[in-house]
C-alpha cells in the first residue's frame, strides 16, 4: 500500500470527516509532506510501526492526518496536544528522528492571490491547497521528541487502582499524593463535577 494520490486521499478523508473542506486538503498535504520528509512511502503498511504523530489542534485538518499516516488515537499512535495550532509532528521511531510542520499564516492570503475570482472562501482555499508547493503551505523543523515507553503503542504494565475513587488507571497515568496513589482526576485535574 504505497502512498496514494491526493485525489484518492481526498475521497477517503471525505468519508472519515463527513465532508471535504479546505482543512481536509491542508491536513492531507501536511501528513504527506511529513511522511515524505521522513522517507516513508508506506505509512499504513510496511512503515506502520515506525510512525507516531502528535497533532496540536482539534479541527478539520486533524481528521485528515490519520487518513494518510494510519496513526489513530485508539492505537496510541496519534497524540493530541491542545496548543490550538495547525501543526503536527511526525516521529520516526526506527530512525529516531522527527519533523514538526506548521501551516504558514500566509497560506490563506496566497489562496486569495491565486484565485481571486473564486468568491467562496472554502472553494478558493481547497483549490489553492491542492496546488501550492509544500514550502508555501508549511514550515518544517527537525525536532527531537522524547516518547516514554508508557506512551508507545504496545506498552504493557499492570493497571493500578485509584485510592480515592477506585477506578482503574492504565499507562502509568497515576500520581502520588501524600503517599497515596491517585488518578489525575482525584489529584485535582478533574474536568467534570458531579451533577
Ligand atoms: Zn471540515
Ligand atoms: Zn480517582
Amino acid at each position: 500500500m504505497p502512498l496514494k494520490t491526493l485525489a484518492e486521499y481526498e475521497r477517503l478523508a471525505e468519508i472519515a470527516h463527513g465532508h471535504l473542506c479546505a482543512g481536509q486538503i491542508l491536513g492531507l498535504r501536511m501528513a504527506l509532506h511529513g511522511v515524505r520528509l521522513l522517507g516513508m512511502d508506506d505509512p499504513e503498511g510496511a512503515d506502520r510501526k515506525r510512525l507516531v504523530t502528535y497533532i496540536e489542534i482539534d479541527r478539520c485538518a486533524t481528521d485528515a492526518i490519520p487518513v494518510v499516516t494510519g496513526c489513530r488515537l485508539g492505537k496510541r499512535a496519534l497524540k493530541f496536544r491542545d496548543f490550538g495550532k495547525v501543526a503536527a509532528t511526525f516521529c520516526d521511531l526506527r530512525d529516531e528522528r522527527a519533523v514538526r510542520l506548521v501551516a504558514r499564516e500566509s497560506s490563506k492570503q496566497r489562496a486569495k492571490e491565486l484565485y481571486p475570482e473564486i468568491t467562496d472562501r472554502n472553494q478558493q482555499q481547497m483549490r489553492a491547497y491542492r496546488e501550492l508547493a509544500d514550502g508555501d503551505l508549511f514550515e518544517h523543523q527537525w525536532v527531537r521528541v522524547r516518547i516514554g515507553p508508557e506512551d508507545l503503542p504496545g506498552y504493557k504494565a499492570a493497571r493500578v487502582t485509584c485510592a480515592e475513587c477506585g477506578e482503574g488507571i492504565n499507562f502509568k497515568r497515576e500520581v502520588e499524593r501524600d503517599g497515596r496513589v491517585l488518578c489525575r482526576a482525584c489529584a485535582g485535574e478533574r474536568y467534570y463535577d458531579p451533577a
